[in-house]
């Protein structure tokens, strides 16, 4: 119940205005539908929250969230975000879209992670050149533009299982999604990006991507505003952990070095 609070708060304005306009876009059932494929996606593995309960409630403190090797997987030790409202709205609508075709294939897939801080990013990349070769600042995750997820069998994570990814990957592509399972080097077939025109550069310049149809995000430049704000919460709070508790995080580098470089796809 709380995810849909949240969910509701941050989208009210659009989700209201598209209720009430009869030309809308989304009818009222098709956003309770999507509501409800929010919160049957969104439950990975519950971890601890991040801050102690007598802490301000902040919504984005009650992001979903999922430990190293949730998806049996060396992710590293900082916890991954994978919450879809963290996700730039459009692309979060393209991720729900891709999400109901899959699953009208039959296919469930699991959410690992969506928006990435710069910490996260530099966490993956002192991991090695087999993770990424992207420092914190240039991951499209940075910019709630790009999610990682796996399709999965009676809770098993299905990383190797090709002949899944290769259904995934064209659904996504046909919703206009870039797919990493196309990428020669660092084949990453989990990972789904939308960035319009743009590249990184522009991306770090704080611009974002104009979206098709933007009728029907009415509020897009407040829900972007809100979400930055959000970002550079998670941004402060894991970027001073590392500092803070390195041993305990069990981070392969020294905090004090490398966090303000860059990680995954
Ligand atoms: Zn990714």
């Amino acid at each position: 119940m709380v995810r849909i609070s949240i969910f509701s708060i941050v989208c009210l304005s659009f989700f209201t205005s598209k209720a009430q306009t009869s030309s809308a876009p989304f009818s009222v059932a098709e956003v309770e539908a999507r509501t409800l494929l929010l919160q049957h996606f969104s439950q990975p593995i519950p971890v601890r929250s991040w801050e102690s309960e007598d802490d301000t409630v902040a919504s984005w403190k009650q992001w979903e969230l999922v430990e190293n090797f949730s998806f049996g997987k060396d992710r590293g030790n900082i916890p991954m975000i994978a919450d879809l409202q963290s996700l730039h709205p459009y692309f979060r609508d393209k991720v729900l879209e891709l999400i109901r075709q899959c699953r009208a294939k039959g296919i469930e897939v699991a959410i690992v992670e969506t928006y990435r801080t710069p910490t996260k990013q530099n966490e993956y990349k002192s991991m090695g050149r087999r993770y990424t070769r992207t420092r914190g600042g240039y991951s499209n995750h940075q910019y709630g533009l790009a999610i990682d997820i796996v399709p999965v069998i009676d809770s098993v994570p299905q990383w190797h299982n090709i002949k899944l990814w290769k259904k995934i990957g064209p659904i996504g592509e046909r919703l206009g999604l870039r797919w990493g399972g196309r990428w020669r080097q660092l084949f990453d077939p989990g990972h789904f990006e939308w960035t319009g025109a743009y590249g990184t550069y522009n991306l770090a310049q704080g611009k974002f991507p104009s979206i098709p149809r933007s009728a029907q995000y009415p509020c897009i430049d407040e829900d972007l505003k809100e979400l930055r704000r959000h970002w550079k919460a998670w941004e402060n709070a894991q970027s001073a952990l590392a500092h803070q508790a390195p041993n305990r995080l069990g981070l392969k580098i020294p905090a004090n070095k490398h966090l303000n470089q860059g990680g995954n796809e």
